[in-house]
């Protein structure tokens, strides 16, 4: 059947002046961190995320990993996430030695909620990492409020969430400090990249020192200093240049890159909502405060047997449609390091095991989508 082509389930965008912007990066002087383009691509993500300063990582990973530098955390201090993430929110922490408490997600968001915080602090609680899945926010006011009662830190792990709103606010504001991702897979990307956004000007100067090997060699090339030396923690946490440019001419591009993504999501939405709502399908639910910007589409199914099976039934039309994250309390890392709030983590297990992400990405043509689609409401349900 040669009319079945594959469709992905990502596709890496080029906005357009990447290679442009790389080559222009390779052949100036500045081809190690730091250079003109980070300085452009900083100002821009600072922009979009409303953060009071930003700094270019090379990873989320690694921005994640500063933010418990940052926090100061001591082996046994505890912090407070969901477990339904990438690896990447609670690894951070346990290599300082702190142990990730997970605690349940909302059936409805699927993130944190904010209803069983409370019950998982304890006099070791440093930090409450949210995720905003698939760039909806978290239920914030609730998040910060527990917060605030308790003096506990509160991270946004953004790296679904890039020009996402809460209230009319932006994503990545609302915490003391804020992760982005720039992988490959995600909407914004360099192929592997990352920003550490920071809302606390007293962190800002010990967040350039980590950044750069434990040293003070960005107030040096600054001239602030005449000379740079080891001053404190750190490693290699900046990106080389042309990483920045590549990653400056998508960000130049944020809305033209967001806008096919933002029809294509509606899409699925309109057209999938009747077969949901008939079969018990569970699709995303946007509260009235959020915006968010287009990252994930997903379905619930009723059963792991549907999730399986509308994989199968997808693949079969050379259509990649994955599940997502495995539940980190019950993998073998997690069970290790962790522990699991006092609530549990139900909601968390059986949306892991229900969930199916559908192709989402710029270049996915009108005829494609209609394949998904297709695909979809031609599965027959196990138990219909
Ligand atoms: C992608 C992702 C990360 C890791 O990002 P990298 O840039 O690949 O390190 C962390 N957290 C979440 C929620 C992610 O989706």
């Amino acid at each position: 059947m040669p009319e079945l082509s594959p469709i992905p389930f990502v596709k890496a965008y080029l906005a357009g002046d990447e290679l442009a912007y790389v080559s222009r990066s390779f052949t100036s002087a500045a081809v190690t961190g730091d250079g003109p383009f980070t300085a452009r691509a900083t100002e821009l993500i600072t922009k979009l995320t409303g953060g009071l300063a930003s700094l270019l990582t090379t990873s989320c990973t690694h921005a994640l990993e500063m933010t418990a530098l940052l926090l100061d955390l001591a082996p046994g201090d505890e912090v407070i996430m969901p477990s339904f993430t990438f690896v990447s929110t609670a690894n951070a922490y346990v290599l300082r030695g702190a142990v990730p408490v997970f605690v349940d997600i909302r059936p409805d968001t699927l993130n944190l909620d904010e209803t069983q915080l409370e019950a998982a602090v304890t006099d070791r609680t440093k930090a409450i990492v949210v995720v905003h899945y698939a760039g909806v926010a978290a239920a914030m006011d609730g998040v910060l409020a527990v917060a605030a009662k308790y003096g506990l830190a509160v991270i946004e792990d953004n790296a679904h969430g890039l020009g996402g709103t809460y209230r009319g606010r932006p994503l990545g504001s609302f915490g003391v400090m804020a992760t982005q991702s720039f992988h490959g897979t995600k909407n914004v990307h360099c192929g592997e990249g990352g920003a550490l956004v920071l809302n606390d000007a007293d962190l800002v100067a010990r967040a350039e020192v980590i950044r750069e090997k434990g040293t003070n060699r960005s107030q040096f090339f600054r001239g602030q200093v005449d000379k740079y030396r080891w001053v404190d923690l750190g490693s290699s946490y900046l990106p080389a240049d042309p990483l920045a440019a590549f990653l400056t001419a998508q960000l130049e591009q944020f809305d033209r890159i967001q806008a096919p993504r933002h029809a294509i999501w509606q899409r699925y939405d309109e057209e999938l909502a009747v077969w949901a709502a008939s079969r018990g399908v569970g699709v995303p639910t946007v509260p009235a405060e959020c915006v968010h910007p287009a990252h994930l589409y997903y379905l619930l199914m009723p059963s792991h047997e549907d999730q399986q099976g509308l994989i199968a039934h997808l693949r079969e039309l050379n259509i990649s449609a994955p599940f997502h994250y495995l539940p980190l309390h019950s993998s073998p890392a997690g069970e290790r390091y962790g522990r699991v709030g006092p609530d549990g983590c139900e909601v968390t297990e059986r949306v892991s095991d229900r969930l199916v992400r559908l192709p989402l990405y710029s270049q996915l043509t009108s005829d494609e989508q209609a394949r998904v689609i297709d695909g979809v409401i031609s599965y027959n349900l196990v138990a219909a």
